[in-house]
């Protein structure tokens, strides 16, 4: 029995990227970082993989090393590397390895040499987020310790790689900057000598709006788990994840009560309110407070005052709704029910924050 459950649907995640497989041809990368993205990054990883991924991408080495722990043996990308970080296990756990500064390279040689083992590496340029990534001024030392490396066996070039600002936004007018940037920079490798067999750039967004830019490989993250990078858009996309919790407790109160901290809400009339054990401990965005949208008793309503750490109110009015029953914070939607679009767009956020912070919470998930 459970009071509070984040219920995971792995077919879902498996169609979802054999959607995006058979929209390319290039090879899928799953993106399962943040404990994919609050849906478990193992059971997610083998549904990517049925659904045809041959690779998967994660941030750090740690969680790299966390999926070849638990026996993948497909190549991993991990992106993200403060100095100093163990990377000689990365690399001895056959793990491919960003860099996008010559110290980086530098470490991942001296991993190599620890490992005694070749480093697979992927070159980052930035091409305009000014997040991660050598800048075009940057490029060609990168280019030219990557080479020297390379030359001496220390590392192999598997990728050469970037990342979209915008491109959630299609006809954005940086995806056409970025790719022109990304084209150049593979320019300026190859006269290095560095012609990687992975060339990629693309995001859910991409990946389902500009086959343009799928290059060799597709780095799909929030459409994995069937939720849109594009406002108004599905894709056909099938959202992976709910949110549910039976109530705790139902009380008649009179009209003008206040109710939850601050009595931000007061009852228009004599009313049911109705208790649902599930808080901002758990995920639910406290600027969801008197906005965000429960399924309960077969109506869609709103939570009732502040949200708290463990719980939310939502008013019933005269509805027979009773302890026990299941109140929907967020699911496929399929049925008119509320999505972790719309509890993003009540709090002011992305639908990757709502489902990474909710799976990664209290909560307990199950898997379908
Ligand atoms: N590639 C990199 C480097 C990322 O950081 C992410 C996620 O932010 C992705 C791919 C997947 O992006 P999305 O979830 O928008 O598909």
């Amino acid at each position: 029995m459970w009071q509070a459950e984040v219920r995971i649907d792995l077919d879902a995640i498996r169609d979802n990227v054999a959607l995006m497989r058979a929209g390319t041809t290039a090879e899928v990368m799953a993106v399962v970082k943040g404990d994919g993205y609050g849906h478990g990054m193992l059971p997610c990883a083998r549904a990517a993989l049925a659904g045809g991924a041959t690779w998967l991408g994660v941030a750090t080495l740690e969680e790299g090393l966390g999926l070849r722990r638990a026996g993948f043996e497909v190549p991993v990308l991990a992106w993200l590397h403060s100095p100093g970080m163990p990377l000689h296990e990365g690399v001895a756990a056959g793990i491919d390895l960003s860099a996008s500064t010559e110290r980086l390279v530098d470490e991942l040689v001296t991993g190599a040499r620890r490992a005694e083992r070749q480093a697979r590496v992927h070159l980052k340029l930035d091409t305009g987020l000014s997040r991660g990534g050598a800048t075009a001024d940057e490029w060609p030392s990168v280019l030219e310790a990557a080479a020297k490396a390379q030359a001496d066996g220390d590392i192999d070039v598997v990728g050469v790689w970037s990342h979209f600002i915008s491109s959630d936004v299609p006809g954005d007018e940086t995806i056409d900057h970025q790719l022109a940037a990304f084209a150049d920079g593979l320019a300026v490798a190859e006269r290095f000598g560095i012609t990687p067999r992975y060339r990629h750039i693309a995001n859910s967004a991409a990946t389902l709006t500009r086959p343009d830019a799928h290059y060799d490989l597709v780095r799909p993250g929030i459409a994995v788990y069937g939720l849109s990078p594009v406002a108004g858009q599905t894709f056909g996309l099938r959202p992976a994840m709910t949110a549910h919790a039976r109530v705790a407790q139902t009380k008649r109160v009179p009209a003008g009560q206040g109710v939850s901290y601050g009595h931000t809400y007061h009852t228009e009339r004599e009313t049911t309110l109705a208790l649902v054990p599930l808080g901002y401990a758990d995920g639910v965005p406290r600027a969801a407070s008197n906005a965000g949208p429960v399924q309960l008793g077969g109506k869609r309503r709103t939570v009732a005052g502040r949200v708290c750490m463990d719980q939310i109110v939502v008013d019933v009015g005269d509805d027979d709704v009773s302890a026990g029953d299941v109140a929907t914070l967020f699911g496929p939607g399929d049925d008119g029910g509320p999505t972790a679009d719309d509890w993003a767009a009540v709090a002011g956020t992305i639908n990757y924050e709502i489902v990474t912070r909710f799976g990664s919470a209290r909560v307990p998930r199950h898997y379908d």
